[in-house]
């Protein structure tokens, strides 16, 4: 079929293109019919535009429906002011049709395209389905686009840092990040297996050790986790490493980078955010102790606090056996949250139970006028709570110094172990920050988190297991604890945090082999089993391996973040759903009878 080949773009007509003639190709986002007359918004990638179709220009056999690929000609005519569409970029124009063709008609969509106010209501897995109609919603594009822009600056920053993009391979072997690998059977041999690499991380050491210095890829990690709202099992990270840097350097580069990355990237898109400004640090120990997790959201504040020994000697029976067993009390404020009735309270009760609570004690503070029957504080405030019957006003006055506490406050006590204290509380602080719309969309709240412990103890495994993965650097000073105290081992790892998401992980790397096998021992791995699995790597490091370092920013939570979406399916061209399936393309599927026998595989 021959076509007229466009002139312009549908998004970028405007005024000034008043009286020309012009050919445009896309889609008929939009069809209406009045009397006759036929109004169609023609959209391309760049935007759309009303055309005017009058019923003389239309052939008898027209099949213009919605989501027809059409090619029109017209000419460009200003709309009179009261027809003008200031919501729309080319709303003070509208083409008047000459000739329309359709190129290719469309059947009845499983959902309108035209409606993005609606596709909340869409069925997703239909939108997955479908990927091919759902990405041609301009919301969409424009989704792709940034993460395209995104990656292209990256290229661009590092290399003009002098590092060079190197391919690691797909088919591999297991390389360990805490999840379960994606294997593959190897034909030649029944027995043997692939596995998709959790992450190039060996590969991008034994470049190092190459003498590559400065790599990076932009690199797919397959994890076969179930797949949630923000995980997917094939994700893409901008993979980094350096030779003969220390953790300082690191940080340095990244932040520079994010720096013209991510603000390159809002100006290019006119994203409603605020520039990345600094990048401060805490560290682990901070994080936890005053956020409850390792990936703060700092856009506000709100700390938690401990008050364990603010009520250590204390009747009251939950308190009591938590820190008889070796649990603490610690609390956060919720400004405002005096006003919550009961009801609300109960709920927000009902909310940290969610999360592993067992109960949540709260302490309202306010006015005698608020409370007319609570206790009177030595300080002035009045409160509101059932622990009255344990505490006296001077206990409870020493809590609301502890909290800094004001007029209107509610003070949300959780009593547990500390892991799960701080669990319930992190996420309780969040749903306050969002309740009171603290988390402002607009800031981009980066944050350095370092100094992790190398290890913690898996109650489940019964033994160590790596905070980052195995090949990270304990730190020098902590060395002489690996066998005697792991849970005291820091090691020199940072993650970068934003917006109480975690957007980068690294660190700095073992480069000895005798310390690599130490962590292997501590990690409960045997002699066999490491040189099966690792010898390759351990073998490297005996041929003169360069100190190194490095980090791997996430791209999917970075755009996530950009395009201001809790959904890392928007953010990839073609996600899996749910259950880690592809229903577009009806992945995973079945093989051939064939295909079992090569593979020497028979069902169980
Ligand atoms: N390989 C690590 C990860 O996937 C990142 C790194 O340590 O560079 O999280």
């Amino acid at each position: 079929m021959s076509f007229q080949k466009r002139s312009h773009v549908c998004g970028e007509l405007r005024p000034h293109h008043a009286e020309l003639t012009i050919h445009l190709t896309g889609w008929a986002h939009k069809v209406r019919d009045l009397g006759g007359v036929l109004f169609v918004d023609i959209r391309d990638r760049s935007g759309l535009v009303q055309m005017v179709i009058d019923p003389a220009v239309i052939p008898a056999d027209l099949d213009l429906r919605t989501e027809a690929c059409i090619a029109a000609t017209g000419k460009v005519v200003l709309r009179s002011e009261s027809l003008k569409n200031p919501k729309l970029p080319t709303g003070e124009v509208e083409v008047i049709v000459s000739e329309i063709q359709v190129l290719s008609p469309s059947k009845t969509l499983p959902f309108a395209l035209s409606d993005e106010e609606h596709m909340g209501n869409v069925n997703e897995e239909l939108r997955v389905k479908y990927r091919y109609l759902d990405l041609r919603r301009p919301t969409m594009y424009r989704n792709l686009a940034v993460r395209a822009s995104t990656v292209r600056r990256f290229r661009e920053y590092l290399n003009h840092q002098g590092f060079l993009e190197v391919e690691t391979p797909i088919i591999t072997k297991s390389t360990p990040e805490g999840a379960r690998d994606y294997l593959v059977p190897y034909r030649e041999e029944t027995g043997l297996w692939y596995a998709l690499p959790q992450s190039p991380q060996q590969y991008k050491q034994l470049l190092m050790v190459a003498g590559v210095e400065r790599y990076y890829q932009v690199a797919r990690c397959f994890r076969d986790e179930s797949s949630r709202a923000d995980r997917q099992p094939e994700f893409t990270q901008l993979d980094m490493e350096m030779s003969f840097v220390d953790q300082e350097e690191i940080l340095t580069l990244v932040e520079d980078m994010t720096r013209t990355v991510v603000n390159g990237v809002i100006e290019e898109f006119g994203l409603a955010k605020e520039p990345v400004a600094d990048f401060p640090r805490m560290t682990y120990d901070e994080a936890m102790r005053d956020y409850g997790c390792d990936k703060p959201d700092i856009r506000f504040g709100l700390p938690l606090f401990e008050i364990t020994d603010l009520v250590a000697d204390t009747e009251f029976a939950v308190f009591k056996n938590t820190i008889e067993t070796g649990g603490v009390v610690r609390a956060v404020r919720y400004p405002s949250g005096s006003k919550l009735s009961r009801k609300d309270v109960g709920a927000l009760e009902e909310f940290t139970k969610g999360f592993g609570a067992k109960g949540m004690a709260s302490i309202a503070l306010g006015t005698t006028e608020d409370f007319p029957e609570g206790v009177a504080l030595p300080g002035g405030l009045v409160a509101r709570t059932s622990l009255s019957r344990f505490f006296s006003a001077e206990q409870l006055q020493a809590i609301a110094d502890r909290a800094a506490a004001e007029s209107g406050d509610l003070l949300c006590i959780i009593a547990d172990q500390l892991s799960t204290t701080n669990d319930v509380l992190y996420r309780l602080r969040l749903e306050i920050g969002d309740r009171l719309a603290l988390r402002d969309p607009k800031k981009l709240a980066y944050l350095w988190v370092v100094d992790f412990p190398l290890v913690e103890w898996s109650d489940a495994d019964g033994r160590w297991s790596s905070m980052h993965h195995p090949f990270t650097k304990p730190k020098d000073s902590d060395l002489d604890f690996l066998e005697s105290d792991p849970a005291r081992v820091r090691a020199d790892a940072y993650d970068l945090v934003c917006n109480g998401s975690e957007v980068a992980g690294g660190s700095i790397r073992i480069h000895r082999p005798d310390v690599q096998q130490r962590i292997f021992n501590l990690l409960g791995i045997d002699e066999a089993t490491q040189k099966d699995r690792f010898g390759h790597l351990l073998e490297a490091f005996s041929f003169g391996a360069p100190p190194h370092g490095g980090i791997a920013p996430g791209i999917d939570r970075l755009i996530m973040i950009l395009t201001d979406t809790d959904n890392i399916r928007e953010v990839i061209a073609f996600p899996k759903t749910g259950g880690g399936a592809d229903p577009m393309m009806g992945a995973p599927s079945t093989i051939d009878p064939q295909q079992w026998a090569e593979l020497g595989l028979r069902k169980a």
